[in-house]
């Protein structure tokens, strides 16, 4: 890893502008990641820009270091000579507008220039699209590889780029709960912690937050949910008009896919998400006896074995009849759903799919 860091050290100091990015629909490490990728870069001096898709609001936790834009348009002639993508497991991940750039090296809106492209990243079967790749599936959060980064520099993790790291740990680990839960990862966060980050405070930001509006739709979600394969899947599905009609967005949902895993006995917890245009953004959970990258793979998407995503062009019912038809298989297929398996998949021939 030291020589990635030397050469990555050495494109912040050669970079006059810095554009850090990060994944579409972006989570808490993909935020935190791209947020302490621009506290380095303005370290080196440079002039910097996020690209993020998190609307105008501002984010509710952090306060970014440097103007944040939603696409190319608000860049208004700023044009990288250095691009970090973190958290972002392949060219699609980037979004529409970034994947000429990252497969052919023009800048959007240029004629040809090519920024010099960083690929930071945590997810395994990451092409390494950039022409300095540090990526590292055994890390618990790309936000623990910008962390590590920034010690390298001789940066503590203090102030807003420690915040920065630290959203991204709790929110790949699930507050440090999840089996990619290292004693490296949590080593950085006790240093995080010691260099003064005030939990609670941070906790009442991130997690306390909540609009009455956004607590009454999880509780009807969760009086929605639904069990299959023999409990061995749980299932919730939230139609677009459920959230506009109560003012809400995505990141009011932010969370609860994880939830769906807290039933006894389930395995995989299934969560749909209509969007507009007949689409579907679906996340599946598992504890780490069930590895979710495949089924979702099926669908175009991936992730990480014990969380991954995936967006279908169906509806909601039609997204859930598919992923637990595929789901069911899956689980007959992978050695642990052995032992009680014959019993389950007897018992889960007799529910109807369909009912999530
Ligand atoms: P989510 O369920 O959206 O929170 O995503 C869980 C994990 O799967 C994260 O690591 C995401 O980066 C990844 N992921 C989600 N959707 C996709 C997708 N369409 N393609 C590839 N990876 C995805
Ligand atoms: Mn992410
Ligand atoms: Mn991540």
């Amino acid at each position: 890893m030291q020589s990635i860091f030397q050469a990555l050290e050495q494109a912040f100091k050669e970079a006059g502008r810095v554009l850090t990015a990060a994944h579409i629909a972006p989570d808490g490490d993909a935020v935190g990641s791209a947020a302490a990728l621009a506290h380095i870069a303005l370290h080196f001096g440079c002039e910097t820009r996020i690209l993020l898709d998190i609307g105008r609001g501002g984010h509710p936790v952090l306060t970014l270091p440097a103007p944040v834009v939603s696409g190319c348009a608000e860049l208004e002639g700023f044009v990288p000579d250095l691009v970090v993508f973190a958290d972002c497991g392949d060219a699609a991940r980037a979004g529409a507008e970034m994947q000429p750039l990252i497969k052919s090296g023009g800048f959007p809106g240029t004629d040809g220039i090519r920024p010099l492209i960083v690929d930071i990243d945590h997810h395994a079967g990451n092409p390494e699209y950039g022409r300095i790749n540090l990526v590292r599936p055994e890390r618990a959060a790309t936000a623990e590889l910008v962390g590590l980064f920034a010690e390298y520099l001789g940066l503590p993790l203090s102030g807003g780029l420690g915040e920065a790291v630290y959203l991204g740990l709790v929110t790949d680990t699930g507050n440090f709960t999840f089996s990619n839960t290292t004693a490296d990862c949590l080593g950085m966060a006790a240093r995080i912690v010691a260099a003064g980050l005030d939990v609670a405070d941070f906790t009442r930001r991130a997690d306390n937050n909540w609009s009455l509006a956004r607590m009454r739709l999880w509780g009807k979600l969760m009086n929605s949910v639904t069990l299959h394969a023999g409990g061995a899947v749980s299932c919730c599905l939230v139609r677009k008009e459920w959230l506009d009609a109560a003012g809400l967005g995505s990141e009011d949902l932010e969370g609860f896919a994880s939830r769906l895993r807290c039933l006894k006995g389930v395995r995989v917890g299934l969560f749909i998400r209509e969007e507009a245009g007949r689409k579907c953004r679906v996340s599946l959970r598992s504890m780490s006896d069930f590895d979710v990258r495949r089924p979702a793979a099926l669908f175009g998407g991936g992730g990480h074995a014990s969380a991954a995503g995936a967006t279908l062009n169906v509806g909601p019912d039609e997204a859930a009849r598919i992923l637990l038809k595929e789901l069911e298989a899956e689980l007959r297929n992978q050695s642990i759903s052995r032992g009680k398996a014959g019993q389950r998949s007897r018992r889960s021939q007799q529910i109807k799919i369909g009912e999530c």
